[in-house]
């Protein structure tokens, strides 16, 4: 009997082809479609039990039935329960056979939300059945499934139900691998499919039953096991053996600092691994300002002085000119040729770089993204290093590690993140990779004070650096992207800068946004690094890595349009020299909850480890690692904060796995990942 209002009837292929629609093709594929949530059929409530608001079944005679046509056209339908209590069915849209079937006399189960008034219990619109006496009650909870239009949840479940004995469930893992107390996978299902009737729902609902724990178990397990495979493979491969001090001592005798002890720690590490014949795969991060750079000078100069060449990305070019004068003027004193690729160089110049990378004269190769371009040939790439690893996807770092491929070597890889890495990410993410960590900041660095006012302190904000102006001091004004349109970016920059530029004077006002030329930009920057230009009001072009020690105020507006991470990275611009540095946050209300707490965690942290833990805690891993390096939308049951207890005992049971039974392990990572363990590879 159709208990919900009229609809025209889908095409007899409709259903299926939206089931496919939906991924849902093997009867793996249906067996591992979960319930949202459970309709509860299994008892009868009494009327005189039930309270307004709940979702309640309910059996009863019907002792009236009739459609009213006063206001609206609608079915009543008057039903009384074995106690002798009433209850009123109210249909809005109806068949007429349902006048028919509801007549006086028949028994009804209906299942919906009850409704109580001074009037009486009420009904709208609920699930009815016509019954006997001892028409048996449903002997496990109903499943509810995501769909979507034009899969009727009947038709859902009648296919779940079919594929669920056909699906290949057989156990992969053998005995004691699994968690005490989680139940056989099979088990797992078929119990979350139909769970009885005496189950705690809010235990299925927040998954945290032994049945749903199976489930995330061996996704989990799947991920690290495929990690660990991929940890094995690049084993296998080689790489050139790099060993040499010379250059080192050379570097380290000339540097204007001494190493921390943190970077002296972190060169060491690195050291060891380039003087294995394994590739490195290796993640060094440190907050913003920690000093990374000088470590992967060290590296190259490891790399150089053993004879091999060396590559050092950037995500951005203004980022990689800044490494590259840094780096020329660290190791161009003692000997080192550098030269430098971006997208901007081109013609006959760019023809002399690439002759000078694939005859291997230059021993160091900076650039963007444009170094790992198929036409960027190296004589004998031995490292390439990859700055702010983040910005770059799966397909670049894979890209880089064939540069070696025709000789069969690969080179050894070094990224270097300023977002430090939470741990249960990185042991879920990275489980492959080893981790540096800088934890230290160069001596004599003064903390940054960080301010949030709102947009209307903003005369206070331009009288304040009039004042840093005076004393000689610089400062970055930060314009944010609106609506992720670049051409309105560009709009406010350039808007304030004319504001500024008229109120504080025109020569002490520079502009730096991304439509800029490569060498307008350099221009821009060298006169603000020299200390020339007091005030430079930017677009995030600045965000990543730029360094300039003697700025010391940072104006963001519209501080409530960034993200955590990247307001990190912008108050990062200062607090690098000695003077004491301010951040100052204006934003616009209202806020919303996120920006809020953004703008709360920054005033209370300037700890990068701290920031990006709470970054993650307000927009979950996925968005957190970004989707297409993270392979965050390979887990489809864990969660990797809620079930870190899993992930542990995953990464336990993983190694001996592998070593013992590995077509149980292969079989497990095809099962649940498939062809997307690939993407771990990289
Ligand atoms: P990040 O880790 O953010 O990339 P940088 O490598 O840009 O940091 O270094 C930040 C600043 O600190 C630079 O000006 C750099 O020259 C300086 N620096 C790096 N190491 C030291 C050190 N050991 N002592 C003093 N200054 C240092
Ligand atoms: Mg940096």
């Amino acid at each position: 009997m159709p208990a919900e209002p009229p609809k025209p009837k889908p095409a007899p292929s409709g259903p299926r082809r939206a089931m496919e629609r939906l991924g849902l093709l093997r009867p793996i594929d249906l067996a591992l479609h979960l319930p949202l949530r459970y309709e509860d059929e299994t008892r009868l409530t009494p009327l005189r039990e039930a309270r307004h608001g709940q979702v309640v079944q309910v059996e009863g005679v019907v002792v009236d039935c009739r459609v009213e046509t006063r206001r609206r056209r609608q079915l009543l339908v008057s039903l009384q329960d074995d106690e002798g209590e009433r209850l009123l069915l109210r249909f809005l849209n109806f068949y007429p056979s349902q006048q028919k079937s509801y007549a006086e006399g028949r028994r009804l189960r209906v299942r919906g939300e009850l409704r109580s008034s001074l009037f009486g219990r009420e009904m709208v619109h609920p699930h009815c059945k016509v019954v006997d006496e001892d028409t048996p009650l449903a002997a496990a909870l109903t499943p509810v499934y995501p769909t979507s239009a034009g899969l009727p949840q009947a038709y859902l479940r009648k296919a779940i139900e079919a594929a669920l004995p056909r699906a290949p469930l057989q156990e992969l893992l053998p005995p004691g691998s699994v968690p005490r107390g989680l139940p056989p996978l099979r088990e797992a299902l078929n119990f979350l499919h139909h769970p009885p009737p005496n189950v705690p729902l809010a235990t299925l609902e927040d998954h945290s039953h032994p049945a749903w724990q199976r489930l995330k178990f061996e996704e989990l397990l799947a991920q690290q096991l495929s990690q660990l495979q991929s940890k094995a493979l690049r084993a296998q491969h080689r790489a050139p053996v790099l060993r040499g001090s010379k250059l080192v001592e050379q570097l380290l005798a000339q540097l204007p600092f001494e190493l921390t002890g943190a970077q002296r720690r972190v060169g060491e590490e690195i050291a060891q691994d380039l003087a294995h014949a394994q590739p490195m795969h290796r993640l060094l991060q440190g907050d913003v300002g920690s000093g990374k750079t000088v470590v992967a000078a060290l590296a190259a100069a490891v790399c150089i002085d053993a004879g091999w060449q060396c590559a050092l990305m950037a995500p951005t070019e203004l980022l990689a000119e800044q490494h590259l004068r840094k780096l020329v003027g660290w190791l161009e004193p003692i000997g080192v040729k550098v030269a430098w690729i971006t997208g901007s160089v081109k013609g006959k110049k760019r023809e002399a770089l690439l002759a000078q990378a694939a005859s291997g004269e230059a021993q160091l190769v900076v650039g963007t993204h444009a170094v790992i371009e198929d036409k960027v040939q190296f004589a004998n790439l031995g490292l390439a290093i990859v700055d702010e690893q983040h910005r770059f996807g799966v397909a670049q770092r894979l890209a880089l590690r064939r540069k070696l491929a025709e000789r069969g070597l690969e080179p050894h890889l070094l990224m270097m993140s300023a977002t430090p890495i939470p741990r249960t990410l990185a042991m879920s993410y990275y489980a492959d990779l080893d981790v540096s960590t800088l934890d230290e900041l160069p001596p004599g660095r003064s903390p940054i004070v960080t301010k949030v006012f709102a947009l209307d302190k903003r005369e206070a904000v331009i009288a304040r650096i009039a004042q840093e102006i005076g004393q000689g001091k610089q400062s970055y004004w930060v314009c944010p992207l609106i609506e992720e349109s670049e051409e309105s970016d560009l709009q406010a920059a350039t808007a304030t800068h004319a504001e500024l530029a008229e109120r504080l004077g025109p020569e002490q006002v520079g502009l730096l946004h991304g439509r800029l030329k490569a060498d307008e930009k350099a221009a821009v920057m060298a006169r603000f690094a020299s200390g020339e230009l007091p005030l430079l009001v930017a677009t995030t072009v600045i965000e990543v890595g730029v360094d300039v020690p003697n700025a010391s105020l940072m104006v963001i507006e519209h501080a409530e349009r960034f993200g955590l991470a990247q307001l990190h990275q912008l108050r990062g611009r200062v607090g690098r020299g000695s003077a004491a540095s301010v951040c100052v946050l204006m934003y616009a209300g209202p806020l919303s909850e996120s920006g809020r707490e953004r703008l709360k965690a920054m005033a209370e942290t300037t700890d990068g480890f701290e920031i990006a833990r709470r970054d993650l805690d307000i927009r979950g891993p996925g968005e957190f690692m970004g989707h297409r390096q993270s392979g965050a939308d390979l887990l489809r049951f864990a969660d990797l904060q809620e079930d870190a207890p899993l992930l542990v005992a995953a990464r336990a049971v993983a190694p001996r796995l592998l070593a013992e039974h590995p077509d149980a392990a292969q079989a497990q990572v095809q099962r649940w990942l498939g062809a997307k363990a690939e993407l771990m590879k990289a």
